[in-house]
């Protein structure tokens, strides 16, 4: 039988999100961690309210440098385990070799195909482990996000909980949070990036610009999702 979303208060904290969130998810529960202020933020949380949260993260094969020292630099502050999932080689291999390296600046579907292979492919086999997963998506930060809820149910993994307990954070709230606690940050932000993800398909974002128009800027603003929050 799938568990029930529970009731959230409209004043529900982001530790109130999680500790509910995990409580109904009725079993482990995972951070997908990109080491975003986010997600950095929602391990700082958890740690500092005894909330026990597992943390995985997909290395696609073409993450930027700063990423991997976020990485380390969590391992060292909070003696943190990284649960690392990697794309199948017998689909990368492949992919590479007949398409290039660049592909997914071809078309929509070749950047749909490398997002499955190296992302989606890889985060099925995480959540196949897993009752919930928590996320740092934010309402606020691109218009495929808007009608986000902080807990929901992942109908295309299994029916699984997905809980976001930043949804309702502004970027600022976010920012001071992440300078108040002295968090590990990623030096990319310092270069004018709002979003983290692979390198070659994320960049640094223009005054007034949204978070998340430095990811695949080559395509229309709907379209800018990887498959990992398809809903
Ligand atoms: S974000 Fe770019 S490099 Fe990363 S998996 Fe998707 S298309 Fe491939």
């Amino acid at each position: 039988m799938k568990t029930k979303i529970p009731e959230l208060s409209p004043n529900a904290s982001p530790a109130d999100i999680l500790r509910i969130g995990i409580e109904a998810a009725g079993g482990p529960v995972s951070l997908a961690c990109s080491f975003s202020l986010e997600d950095v933020a929602i391990i700082d949380i958890a740690h500092q309210a005894g909330i026990k949260l597992g943390v995985f993260a997909l290395d696609t094969g073409r993450l930027n440098e700063e990423t991997y020292e976020v990485a380390d630099a969590l391992k060292v502050r909070y003696h943190l385990k990284i649960e690392w999932y990697f794309p199948r080689h017998e689909d990368v291999e492949p992919l590479e070799r007949s398409e290039g390296l660049f592909s997914f600046r071809e078309s929509l579907d070749k950047r749909h195909a490398c997002c499955q292979i190296r992302k989606v492919e890889p985060l099925s086999r995480a959540l196949k482990e897993l009752s919930g997963w928590v996320t740092g998506m934010r309402r606020e930060q691109s218009i495929t996000r808007g009608d986000l809820k902080a807990i929901e149910r992942d109908t295309l993994n299994g029916g699984i909980l997905k809980i976001n307990p930043l949804i309702d954070w502004s970027e600022e709230q976010l920012v001071s949070y992440s300078e108040e606690q002295s968090l590990p940050k990623n030096r990319l932000y310092s270069q004018g990036y709002r979003s983290i993800g692979c390198a070659p398909c994320t960049r640094a974002v223009k005054e007034g610009e949204d978070a998340r128009a430095g990811r695949w800027w080559w395509e229309n603003p709907e379209n800018k999702e990887c498959g990992l929050h398809r809903r």
